[in-house]
């Protein structure tokens, strides 16, 4: 399974900025759905909705939006649907920004980490306390998306 995973993030990972909705901000007014030539927003209930795998990230959404509930985000395809059915329970202690020092949480504790890229070269390699933390220090990583893997646990961590 760990491979399986692994190998969808080299391949198959769109990684991409994307916009999506804020949906405690969004009234629903619907002025916004006319501004994607790509239709990539729709209403999904009371609120709009971006696709995601349509977006490609133009931002022109965000000039029709009179509540700024339209916002820039890192996009991997891959992040929830892939490590949902993984029991994932790596973790991160913030959104971790280039040059910062982000802590793991969440690895077998004493396990073995590895942070790769997607040429699949290890960037990081440490090993997890008896916490299961491992501070991951960034601060010669470029930006862009990793995959950590501890044991049989997984997940994506992006940098911005
Ligand atoms: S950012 Fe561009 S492509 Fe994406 S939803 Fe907005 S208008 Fe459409
Ligand atoms: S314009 Fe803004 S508030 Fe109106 S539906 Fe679109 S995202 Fe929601």
């Amino acid at each position: 399974m760990l491979k399986i995973i692994a190998v969808a993030f080299l391949l198959l990972a769109p990684f991409k900025w994307i916009y999506v909705v804020d949906n405690v901000k969004c009234n629903g007014c619907g002025n916004c759905l006319s501004s994607c030539a790509l239709g990539a927003i729709t209403m999904s209930g009371p609120d709009a909705c971006i696709d995601p795998e349509l977006c490609d990230g133009c931002g022109n959404c965000v000039n029709y939006c009179p509540r700024n509930a339209i916002y820039k985000e890192w996009y991997t395809g891959i992040e929830e649907e892939e490590t949902a059915d993984n029991n994932e329970t790596l973790s991160f202690s913030q959104n971790p920004v280039v040059g910062n020092g982000v802590t793991l949480t969440g690895a077998t504790p004493q396990s073995e980490i590895k942070v790769i890229d997607r040429s699949g070269r290890v960037v990081i390699c440490g090993s997890a306390d008896e916490q299961g933390q491992l501070l991951l220090d960034m601060s010669d990583v470029p930006g862009g998306a990793y995959l950590v893997i501890s044991d049989d646990r997984i997940s994506v961590l992006t940098t911005i």
